[in-house]
């Protein structure tokens, strides 16, 4: 991703909006330095119940699944760690990207329970082949009776890594974020495969940490509740977007970037569809129509060991037409620190969402460029999912797992994943 090259007339704005934006990071440096007394960057849980319902599938499986740190090859397959097949190179049309299409295609095909429907967009430009990944979870794909044509919520992200340098991983960008739609899915998946006709309980051994101590004890899932207020148990549905070829090949420009999703846009536009609505009046639409929202996932989970790197890790709210879902993910990260589950660091304890970090959606135009933007520009409502400023590691040797911070990894795999599920069951 990039900043977009605009006119002055257009960055006078921005550069007054970074100015205070440094302002904030002062107060940020008084606030850390006080103690944590009055310190209002921390949100209090709004005790709502709005947030984190599945506390103990998150405690059971966070640990096991997304930790960052390497392991030796069968230790890690016998985790079942959806993170650390990332840490590797992604180039587009290369072995290395083979395989982890391959591991991704794998986890949902194998791994999980639910009929996912799974669709790979090949196509080549500049000399590459490149391979999108979408997989769904409709209602139809396991309900005959349900609508085919309910609004669908995206959730997606770049799996490629730049050519050069040589050898660059990719962790932020986007390693974890593809690990953790991985855990996404997993969640989503065992929540709406759970049988609630069986009296059986679904229990599991839970390890969890408390300080440096481990602990082992009988864990009971809570998912009946959400039958109980989802009686139907049909659910809104979902499509997880693995993209190719995000990165430029030489230097970021309209033609070198973002190669699948302007692939991908281009292709749901072009997927007419006509519909009949209730009263009979007969319209077109086409594949995009069908997002409710697009959430775009883009440089999470970086290390947070210096002032500047935890403000770098701050994702504004960019776009209006979604401010309400990032209300909701903001909302949710407020309960996730009133959790168990959160560090007591506090260094770990400041929110990277803020509801009055509104920042560029007064310009009335997208300013970073990033794979949201083919679909942007055909109108599909955007959440975009990035820390600005990026991350000091952006773009460097330095974006290695060594850099990834297990906090930000975990608290991101459960507000979203969190956030999914509220999605899915209203
Ligand atoms: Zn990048």
């Amino acid at each position: 991703m990039v900043l977009v090259r605009l006119p002055l007339l257009l960055k006078l704005p921005i550069i007054l909006w970074f100015f205070f934006y440094n302002i904030d990071i002062i107060r940020c440096e008084k606030i850390l330095d006080n103690d944590g007394n009055n310190n209002d960057w921390l949100l209090n849980s709004s005790g709502s119940g709005l947030g984190i319902s599945q506390l103990k599938y998150h405690e059971e499986n966070l640990y096991k699944e997304l930790n960052i740190i390497p392991k030796k090859d069968e230790e890690e397959k016998s985790h079942n760690n959806l993170i650390l097949p990332f840490n590797g190179t992604r180039v587009p049309g290369s072995l290395e990207s083979l395989k982890i299409q391959d591991y991704i295609i794998n986890h949902f095909n194998n791994t999980l329970k639910l009929n996912w429907t799974i669709e790979l967009d090949n196509f080549q430009e500049n000399g590459y082949n490149f391979t999108n990944m979408i997989f769904s979870l409709l209602p139809g794909n396991n309900d005959e009776d349900t609508n085919m044509n309910d609004k669908y919520l995206v959730l997606a992200v770049h799996y490629d890594t730049m050519i050069k340098p040589e050898g660059f991983i990719g962790a932020m960008d986007s390693g974890a974020s593809c690990g953790i739609l991985l855990y996404l899915s997993k969640f989503i998946d065992t929540i709406y495969s759970y049988d609630h006709d069986d009296d059986m309980e679904v229990t599991s051994t839970l390890a969890y940490s408390i300080g440096k101590k481990w602990h082992k004890k009988k864990n009971i899932y809570d998912f009946t509740k959400l039958y109980d207020d989802n009686s139907s148990g049909t659910f809104k549905g979902i499509k997880i977007i693995f993209f190719d070829g995000e990165e430029a090949i030489e230097k970021w420009s309209d033609d070198d970037s973002i190669y699948g999703s302007r692939h991908l846009a281009k292709k749901w536009q072009e997927q007419k569809q006509t519909i009949k609505l209730k009263n009979g009046t007969i319209i077109e639409t086409n594949e995009l129509d069908n997002i409710e929202v697009f959430v775009l996932l883009d440089l999470l989970g970086s290390k947070s060991d210096t002032l500047e790197s935890i403000m770098g890790q701050r994702v504004p709210s960019y776009y209006s037409e979604t401010h309400m879902h990032y209300g909701l993910l903001s909302t949710i990260e407020g309960e996730y620190f009133e959790s168990n589950i959160s560090s007591r660091m506090e260094s770990s304890r400041i929110p990277v969402l803020d509801p009055s970090n509104l920042v560029f959606e007064q310009f009335g135009m997208s300013v970073i460029g990033d794979d949201h933007l083919p679909f942007y520009d055909y109108g599909v409502p955007i959440l975009h999912l990035i820390p600005y400023p990026f991350p000091s590691s952006w773009h460097t040797m330095s974006d290695t797992f060594a850099n990834l911070d297990q906090e930000q990894v975990n608290r991101w795999a459960i507000i979203l994943s969190e956030f999914t599920l509220s999605w899915m069951s209203s």
